[in-house]
């Protein structure tokens, strides 16, 4: 089989990876080239959108049998016998390209084919020249459904509901909130609001909170998604997921989409078939997205969230993309007693000084906290199934959950500090490193 031949198949199934009658023919041409691992992946990817699919089946069989992946070979085999009783209708089967020598379709009573799939004779003169003339051959074919990633939400959170970080809801409001509030002053002051906004910081301390928030005052939908839900080690697949993500937020507009850990797009990870050239495409595609080259973003905000800003591929920094960035740091002492507060505000309490509590926990997160109140409500129920009457939380269960709750950003700070000290150059995290100077957590 002519390499070149698998490769223009291989690039037509980048730019389509929907096209599951496309990604069949490539897994066909892989299985006779020897590439296993790869048409195992293309098999099993297709059968995923299409798993009745005789032909794919048959292949699927064929690879995971040669790949090791017996188990799954045996169930495709099994689940083929079982359609060869129904006989799956002659329409599952894809649309064969024009240069395919016509293949005898099986007879009803024909005993299913394991052994060899029926070769498709293809040479490299028969390739179109360009790659969307070989997806306009195969235009008819049967499309995969779009993706499902993340959550979409429509809580209402507002700002007010975020325990202290005054400063935080200050900057919010004059650096995002206000002007996307007031397209108008927007205009006269020439401010874009294309791009997005980055909120870092240490795990458990409150930028999804924020972000959610952020939607509940822009009165929008929540679209969460992680960014590590989206990558896909098949060829074209993180591509068509992250747009699937963005047509998402476009029909629920207003929409706040809420891209978590977008470290992962990192060009440190290469996790990803390929390496760090198919991240560059993942790259390539958040960002066209991003600057709505293919479709217009009016009343989609894009929040992202990373632990980890220094693993942030720098293409997602420029100006109009996440050019605006929030450190979000571990609450203090007002902030922790309003975080308390707020999560045990509808549950039946004694008099408790939050205060009090607060001060007692120097080093813990926002959720943190937040299992401070679960153990302490925990406490009193158990209390109240003694008692058989409703037990309020009290002081002292409070001050047994403090203790019991270990603080969960040490090892952030350690990794931070290192990387701070020695990154500074442009004075990105001069606030990290005055927060670190006064932080006792080590
Ligand atoms: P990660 O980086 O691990 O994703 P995060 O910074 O996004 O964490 P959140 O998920 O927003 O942290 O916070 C965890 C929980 O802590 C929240 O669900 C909320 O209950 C609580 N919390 C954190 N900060 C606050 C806050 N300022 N006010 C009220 N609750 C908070």
């Amino acid at each position: 089989m002519d390499e070149s031949v698998i490769d223009a198949v291989r690039q037509a199934v980048t730019s389509d990876p929907a096209n599951v009658a496309l990604r069949t023919h490539l897994t066909q041409l892989l299985l006779d080239a020897e590439h296993l691992d790869e048409a195992w992946q293309h098999a099993s990817t297709a059968l995923a959108a299409d798993p009745a699919n005789t032909e794919l089946l048959t292949l699927a069989a064929r690879a995971g049998e040669l790949t090791g992946h017996t188990t799954e070979a045996d169930g495709y085999r099994t689940l083929l016998a079982a359609l060869s009783g129904t006989n799956a209708p002659a329409d599952t089967a894809p649309a064969a390209p024009p240069w395919h020598t016509p293949t005898e379709p099986a007879s009803d009573e024909a005993p299913v084919e394991l052994d060899e799939p029926e070769r498709v004779p293809l040479h490299a003169g028969d390739v179109p020249d360009s790659v969307d003339d070989l997806l306009d051959l195969w235009d008819d074919s049967d499309a995969m459904p779009e993706p499902v990633v993340g959550e979409m939400h429509r809580d209402r959170v507002l700002l007010r509901d975020v325990g202290g970080m005054e400063h935080v809801k200050e900057r919010l409001h004059t650096s995002f909130l206000n002007p996307m509030r007031n397209p108008e002053l927007q205009a006269a002051f020439g401010m874009s609001m294309r791009g997005g906004l980055l909120l870092w910081g240490p795990p458990g301390c409150g930028k999804t909170f924020i972000a959610k928030a952020v939607a509940g005052e822009l009165d929008a939908n929540f679209y969460a998604v992680g960014l590590s839900d989206v990558l896909d080690m098949y060829i074209g697949s993180s591509e068509r997921n992250i747009t699937a993500v963005f047509e998402t937020a476009r029909r629920n507009a207003p929409c706040v989409l809420f891209l978590d850990e977008v470290d992962a797009l990192g060009q440190k990870r290469t996790h990803l078939r390929g390496g760090s050239g198919s991240m560059r495409g993942v790259v390539n595609q958040l960002l066209q997205e991003m600057d709505g080259a293919t479709s217009d973003n009016e009343g989609v905000f894009v929040l992202a969230a990373t632990n980890h800003p220094w693993d942030i591929d720098s293409a997602l920094l420029r100006p109009g993309r996440l050019d605006r960035s929030l450190l979000v740091l571990p609450p203090d002492t007002a902030a922790r007693a309003a975080i308390l507060e707020l999560h045990l505000r509808s549950r039946p309490t004694d008099k408790i000084d939050f205060l009090k509590c607060a001060r007692s926990t120097e080093g813990l997160s926002g959720a943190d906290l937040a299992m401070v109140a679960e153990q302490a409500t925990e406490y009193a129920m158990n209390a109240s199934m003694k008692s058989g009457n409703i037990e309020p939380i009290t002081m002292r269960q409070l001050g047994k959950a403090i203790k019991e709750v270990k603080p969960s950003y040490g090892p952030w700070v350690e990794s931070a500090r290192n990387y701070a000290l020695f990154n500074n150059e442009s004075g990105t995290y001069d606030e990290l490193l005055a927060w670190l100077k006064g932080t006792k957590i080590r």
